[in-house]
């Protein structure tokens, strides 16, 4: 007897957990468990008339890993059905994805609206970058729904947000801006690194693309580097981002595909226990305003000016807790260096918890004033909570703080 692999139960039916785990597993003539690694650039046609066949598109198979490779499919397979996108494409790196995005959708004399507080490097893009190329573009305070409106009173070609944002966790509303957007003409790419695709669903709030740094999250464990790049957009993907990557060649390794494909598979599980120890860690910091410690901000505590938007928007507030240490940049740098058990790293998304100090670091190149206008203070210090024993992460930063 055989089983029935093509019952009525299939990968539509199941749960966010069941996909994580299983989506996209294809398995090869040797019927392995754990999904297989094609460490291979090429492949090879039974005829001259098959290799034809590949090209002009009357068949339908796998040409060259720049453009498609079974190991990367699924990567690509099991993010979309957890996302709830129709397609995605995975990058090298989460940068990668985010320029893709950008330079496929947009050209000389088009407008780009983005949120202010950005990852360092898509501020780059989309404040040197693109405007190099004749882009106009034009920053909004995130949290500032008139300032957006007034922001979308003109045409758009695209609006990049990121929320929460790095590192200061201001948030957007996603529905909000992405109805102003879409009634400017524009294409709603989120950034949702931050709050990862178990907390934050942008599709469900009016997002047309969503990019990812899977480097963060998704491997989870400081491995390796990669991005994807997901949609709904049938005419965007086909016409634009399928053709822009397959032709410019950020493709994502087949190793790393593998490593994130696995790390997806653990991903609800981690970040849980990310935000478990996340929240202990900011009602801990709370606990400590006044003595060494200024200001806390994780967003869906109270404190957070955008807590009720925070519990409508996620599912909770996050992995990373940003903290304002007394006396500035001095009271940072020796809380840092006092810390045992959590790391000094610019890296967050990782097991092991992380913290920077990012107006010296991530953030360095930000002119004074934008540094000012994003609220990075000297004193502030991101921390991307990691899977230790909450206990033991308490017990460091009590250490460190004396
Ligand atoms: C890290 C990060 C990126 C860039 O991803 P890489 O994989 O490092 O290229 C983009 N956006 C956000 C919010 C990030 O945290």
């Amino acid at each position: 007897m055989t089983r029935d692999t093509s019952s009525a139960f299939g990968p539509a039916d199941w749960s966010a957990r069941t996909r994580l785990v299983r989506g996209g597993v294809n398995r090869s003539g040797f019927s392995e468990t754990s999904e297989a690694l094609y460490l291979n650039s090429g492949f090879v046609y039974e005829s001259a008339e098959e290799a034809e066949a590949s090209f002009n598109g009357e068949k339908d198979r796998f040409v060259y890993s720049r453009f498609r490779n079974p190991t990367i499919d699924v990567f690509e397979e099991r993010l979309a059905l957890i996302e709830g996108a129709r397609f995605c494409r995975s990058t090298a790196s989460g940068m990668a994805a985010v320029f893709a995005a950008l330079a496929c959708t947009v050209k000389a004399g088009d407008r780009v609206v983005a949120s202010r507080a950005l990852f360092g490097s898509c501020r780059y893009i989309i404040a040197e970058i693109l405007p190099s190329w004749g882009v106009e573009v034009e920053f909004v305070h995130g949290p500032d729904l008139d300032a957006w409106a007034e922001a979308f009173r003109r045409p758009a070609k695209a609006v990049f947000v990121e929320t929460p944002s790095n590192p200061t966790l201001e948030l957007v509303d996603l529905q909000a801006v992405a109805d102003l957007a879409h009634a400017a003409g524009a294409l709603v790419i989120v950034d949702n690194v931050f709050a990862t695709p178990i907390l934050q669903r942008p599709f469900a709030l009016g997002a047309d693309v969503v990019v990812y740094s899977a480097t963060k999250h998704i491997d989870g464990q400081g491995r390796c580097l990669g991005g994807a790049i997901l949609t709904n957009d049938q005419t965007w993907f086909e016409e634009k981002i399928g053709l822009f990557l397959r032709h410019t060649g950020p493709c994502l390794s087949p190793f790393n595909a593998w490593v994130l494909a696995k790390g997806l598979e653990t991903l609800d599980l981690r970040v849980q226990r990310h935000v478990e120890n996340a929240e202990t860690v900011a009602r801990f910091l709370e606990g400590r305003l006044g003595r060494g410690i200024a200001r806390v901000i994780y967003p869906t505590l109270d404190s957070h000016p955008q807590a009720a938007l925070a519990r409508r928007q996620m599912t909770a507030g996050g992995t990373i807790v940003a903290l304002e240490v007394e006396n500035g940049k001095e009271g940072a740098f020796r809380l840092l260096n006092r810390l045992s058990l959590i790391d000094i790293s610019n890296n967050l998304g990782d097991a092991k918890s992380l913290i920077c100090h990012p107006a010296t670091t991530t953030h360095a190149s930000l002119p004074d004033e934008e540094k000012v206008a994003q609220g990075l203070t000297p004193g502030l210090l991101r921390l991307s909570v990691g899977l230790e024993d909450a206990g033991d992460l308490v017990r460091d930063l009590e250490i460190a703080l004396g």
